[in-house]
């Protein structure tokens, strides 16, 4: 019978889906470096999360491994090309927590433009200060969309339901039906929000940085639920010292572990912990959806 190991927590759903089957399913957390070594020869197929890292050497060791499923986005935790040379097929679930990225960002927009953590905290403290929290409507506003991928769209179409106009820059898409595609500059100068969604590369790396703040105009509100380091949180801390950033919200940093960020102590910063994908929803498709793309590809090396 093959063997599955699950070394990072994942939905049960997605467990009873390998179970069913027919595959025996080991549930292993927190498993050392070297105890991974040993016992991964027993296995046909891994899964994993963020924890786990697939090595060059623990890849090595996994003589029997055919298939490497990984429940979320990020492949950073693994060596795809070394296991690709072995012949192991690397999977992931980059569709699952769409919905709920893009939500946050909206809660993030809706949080900075009201002020809603700062009131919050001053109310609980037994403020009641109305005037202190004034704050702008979204209806009538430009938001940017820097990479009009998966999650760019989807915030462009809930942007859309607040009446906000939407614009994007993405050098890899021409036309989008829900998108007006403008240029960079054009961007940079037109939006009210700025909020960003590509992936971490080296052009990306502080593609908002000091010469694109000083572009923009005065009181935006900038958004990074995609990457650390896709904007220069010490370019924004200039922005926000001299007003010309409104508010900056992020889910991402460039230093996440440890955390540390020169923004947090700034009125106008509201952050999460790299929580774009942990709802209920998001966590459950990963887990089905890894599942199911692991099963098919033992299918295929079955035959
Ligand atoms: P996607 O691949 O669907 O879209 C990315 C888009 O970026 C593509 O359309 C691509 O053409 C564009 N792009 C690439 N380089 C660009 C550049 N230099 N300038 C402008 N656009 C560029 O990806 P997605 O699923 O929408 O994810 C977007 C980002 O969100 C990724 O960085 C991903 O890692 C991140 N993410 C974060 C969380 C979280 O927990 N906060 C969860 C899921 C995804």
């Amino acid at each position: 019978m093959m063997k599955i190991l699950v070394s990072d927590p994942i939905h049960t759903e997605g467990i009873e889906i390998l179970r069913k089957a027919g595959y025996e399913v080991h549930e292993n957390f927190d498993l050392s470096k070297d105890q991974l070594k040993n016992i991964i020869k027993d296995y046909d197929a891994i899964i994993i999360r963020s924890k786990t890292k697939m090595t060059k050497e623990i890849i090595e060791a996994g003589i029997n491994l055919k298939v490497i499923g990984r429940a979320g986005v990020g492949l950073d935790n693994v060596d795809k090309e070394f296991a690709e040379t072995k012949g192991i097929k690397v999977i992931n679930t980059p569709d699952v927590s769409t919905t709920s990225v893009a939500e946050l960002v909206m809660g993030y927009i809706i949080s900075i433009a009201r002020h809603i953590p700062q009131a919050t905290e001053s109310l609980k403290k037994g403020e009641f200060e109305k005037e202190k929290f004034s704050g702008i409507e979204l209806a009538g506003k430009t938001i940017g969309i820097i990479g009009t991928g998966r999650i760019g769209t989807a915030v462009a179409k809930r942007a859309k339901c607040f009446e906000m106009n939407v614009i994007g820059y993405d050098p890899y898409v021409k036309y989008s039906d829900t998108i007006k595609m403008v240029d960079f500059e054009t961007l940079l100068k037109e939006s009210d929000v700025i909020t960003v969604h590509v992936p971490l590369t080296d052009i990306t790396r502080h593609m908002i940085s000091n010469d694109e703040i000083k572009k923009m105009k005065k009181g935006v509100i900038l958004v990074n639920a995609a990457r650390g380091g896709i904007i220069d949180e010490e370019a924004v801390k200039k922005g926000l010292e001299d007003e010309t950033i409104g508010g900056i919200a992020l889910d991402v940093f460039e230093s996440e572990k440890p955390f540390r960020s020169v923004l947090t102590a700034y009125d106008n910063f509201v952050g999460t912990p790299h929580t774009g994908a942990q709802t209920e929803e998001a966590q459950k498709r990963a887990g089905i959806e890894v599942a199911k793309k692991v099963l098919e590809q033992l299918n295929k090396m079955k035959r």
